[in-house]
């Protein structure tokens, strides 16, 4: 069943400032106000789950439950072609080191395996996101976007976050690091996923 947002807050389950901000920039037209896990103090919930709604869904539902508010949240990650569409729903794992997330080795370990798996060019990849909108009475509602395009080296532009400076969206000859903020919110994965949310939960 489809629901209607109605309040003016909006909890976003999420502790990745770079999804925050961009999920803030994109509620804007809406007049709702974002607050995120960190602020609300929640702990981060163990994403086990071997599909994007699998976690995006234990992270919404963990954030409902724990404050009573609708929560929404937002898994999502780049598929590879050439590297069997990895690292998929282990795209934050790749960046994982003892001291927090280290994405310049990320994208040097996707660029090394291309180039030892002899991968043919053009690298072709996506960008995948899932938003979850889940209620504190269990119920959710899904929302999955996508941005073709290809991984590109060496790492270009300063912009954005994650792997953005390896990935040229298709139709484009720069990288999401090298696009400004307002046009990646207009074409990437989080806005295609944005839109239908938006459809859906808004008037
Ligand atoms: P998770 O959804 O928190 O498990 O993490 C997804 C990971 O995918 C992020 O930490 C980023 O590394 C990557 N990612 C997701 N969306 C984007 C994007 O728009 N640009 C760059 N990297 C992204």
């Amino acid at each position: 069943m489809t629901r209607k947002f109605e309040g003016d807050r909006l909890l976003v389950a999420t502790h990745n400032q770079g999804k925050l901000d961009e999920i803030t920039e994109l509620l804007k037209p809406f007049g709702v106000s974002v607050v995120g896990a960190k602020e609300m103090d929640l702990p981060e919930p163990v994403e086990d789950g071997t599909t994007f709604v699998e976690n995006a869904r234990i992270k919404a539902h963990a954030a409902a439950k724990a404050t009573g508010l609708p929560a929404l949240s937002d898994d999502s990650g780049i598929e590879i072609d050439s590297l069997d569409k990895q690292p998929g729903v282990y795209t934050a794992d790749w960046a994982e080191t003892e001291n927090g997330r280290d994405f310049i080795m990320a994208m040097t370990k996707s660029h090394t395996m291309l180039v030892e798996a002899k991968a043919p060019q053009p690298w072709t990849a996506r960008f995948c996101c899932t938003l979850v909108l889940a209620w504190p009475d269990g119920s959710d509602q899904v929302f999955a976007g996508v941005m073709e395009g290809r991984v590109v080296w060496p790492m270009r532009g300063e912009n954005g976050h994650g792997y953005d400076p390896i990935f040229e969206p298709q139709g484009y000859d720069i990288t999401f690091a090298e696009m400004v903020s307002e046009k990646k919110n207009e074409i990437s994965h989080r806005a295609d996923a944005f839109r239908k949310f938006v459809a859906a939960c808004f008037d």
